[in-house]
């Protein structure tokens, strides 16, 4: 039997797409920079049917390309030539929330803004939240150990992951899904698969701690001078607000962009250079205790607060509206790195230089979630020069002891610069992990190592 018949009596022939109309959109990543040839587009509905796609696959020695909801932005969800792309899109199935724990099983395909719908019905939330969330699956979300604006209250996708069900190279199923929070029976073996890109496991299953939806919410958008003001703002915030839940900043170049793309008014009667938007969460309207620290801190210069859904949002739009603004100018060269807190002003001035060093004509567009010192480094008009620009970026950042990847993964977009983050027994550790556990190399092959 072809591999092409084993799929579709594994799955149903019209789950097996090989038009090229119809699989064009799987082929090519969100940002439109990282494209492959896909031989067949695979949707299988449950883990057993991805467990015999695996299986047909390995013992026919064809790669497979893992994609979820395919928002990633470092090229590990398009396929390499000639890969089987299997698409968890149907792997939608939400259990029951468990209001006693606080967790809940749900399918890797579940989208985060179809749990956010979920659990919210509970008084439960999830505890990371991004702008491509009506988009992203929560099994992508696992596999890139996604981040986004919450980390600072509730940590990494990671912290959020009690158990996992997954389909390892061969065909066969590891599910460890009760979700006790004390187990320390030997290698974290969930751990071990969330953030590992796809490279070790399809995720079919995840079991997730959830938080308390907090129906009180304050949004306030700051005017500071530079990035060491937004930084001290952010540690004064944290010290007096235990609310406080999102820290973000950026620049004005980035919201200029944004107002120019969105048509959104200007958010003050003066233009500043920086810009932080903070959100506190609790039982009651946290607006008060938000303006008060507001109001005795030398750093602002000017602010405006929110607590009603619309004004909420409305603020929210200036920080969460750059990157699909910046897609809309041309295809970007994008960075995703973090460097230590005290030396993030540092980086962010020393940025622009490096950039244009490596390409004259480049515009860097900066934002990112400033309590992690996580800079989203946007660069436009230097694709052709994409790998200087990078290698200038990333050598800059591992300079001030910070990581090539924050929150996007390594992808194939990192994956020359990973001992710039990496040790040398480090990679060896990793190698030899995907080397016991998937041996002919056939999951996401040209992810995370070349
Ligand atoms: C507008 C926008 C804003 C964003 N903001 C943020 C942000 O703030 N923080 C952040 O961290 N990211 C952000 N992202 C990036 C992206 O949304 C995340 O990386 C997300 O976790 C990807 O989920 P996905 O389902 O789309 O995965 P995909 O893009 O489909 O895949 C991403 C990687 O995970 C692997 N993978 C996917 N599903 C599985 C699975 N079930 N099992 C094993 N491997 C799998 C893929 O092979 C690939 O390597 C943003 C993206 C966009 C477009």
């Amino acid at each position: 039997m072809t591999l092409e018949l084993r799929l579709a009596s594994a799955v149903g022939a019209d789950h097996v797409l090989t038009d090229p109309q119809v699989t064009a959109s799987y082929d090519v990543d969100w940002t439109g920079r990282f494209r492959g040839r896909a031989r067949a587009v695979v949707r299988p509905a449950d883990t057993s049917e991805v467990a015999e796609i695996v299986r047909a696959c390995a013992e026919a020695g064809v790669a497979i390309c893992v994609q979820g909801g395919n928002t990633g932005l470092v090229g590990g969800s398009v396929p390499v030539d000639d890969a089987v792309l299997l698409s968890l899109s149907r792997l939608t199935a939400l259990d029951p929330v468990d209001v006693v724990s606080a967790q809940v099983t749900a399918g890797a395909g579940v989208t985060l803004s179809a749990l956010q719908q979920h659990v919210r019905k509970h008084d439960l939330d999830f505890g990371v939240d991004f702008a491509a969330r009506d988009s992203c699956t929560v099994g992508g979300m696992a596999a890139t150990n996604a981040g986004g604006e919450r980390v600072l209250r509730y940590g990494t996708t990671r912290a959020q992951v009690l158990g996992v069900e997954a389909v390892l190279a061969n065909g066969t199923v590891v599910s460890r899904l009760a979700g006790l929070p004390k187990d320390n029976t030997g290698y974290d073996v969930v751990s071990l698969l969330v953030g590992s890109e796809g490279t070790l496991g399809v995720i079919t299953k995840l079991r997730l701690r959830l938080v308390p939806l907090h129906p009180g919410r304050a949004v306030a958008l700051v005017a500071v001078d530079d990035t060491a003001s937004a930084v001290s703002l952010v540690q004064r915030l944290r010290a007096a607000l235990p609310s406080l839940e999102a820290a973000e900043l950026f620049f004005a170049d980035g919201l200029q962009l944004v107002r120019d793309k969105t048509g959104l008014p200007k958010p003050f009667s003066d233009a500043h250079p920086a810009y932080v938007l903070v959100e506190c969460a609790q039982r009651t309207d946290p607006a008060e205790d938000l303006l008060s620290v507001l109001e005795e801190a030398d750093e602002v210069r000017d602010a405006t607060v929110a607590s009603d859904v619309r004004g909420r949002h409305a603020l929210w739009a200036y920080r969460e509206s750059h990157t699909e603004s910046i897609n809309a100018v041309g295809v970007p060269v994008k960075l995703d790195v973090a460097v230590p807190l005290p030396a993030l002003a540092d980086c962010v001035r020393a940025l622009p230089k490096t950039i244009s060093a490596a390409c004259e004509t480049a515009r860097p567009i900066l934002f990112g979630h400033v309590n992690e010192g996580n800079l989203h480094v946007n660069v436009l008009d230097a694709l052709d020069r994409a790998e200087q620009v990078e290698d200038a970026v990333l050598r800059l950042v591992s300079s001030y002891g910070g990581s090539i990847s924050a929150e996007h993964g390594v992808g194939r977009a990192k994956r020359a610069w990973l001992e710039l983050s990496r040790s040398p027994v480090e990679i060896a550790m990793m190698r030899s992990i995907k080397q016991s556990l998937d041996p002919q190399g056939l999951l996401n092959p040209g992810v995370l190592f070349s």
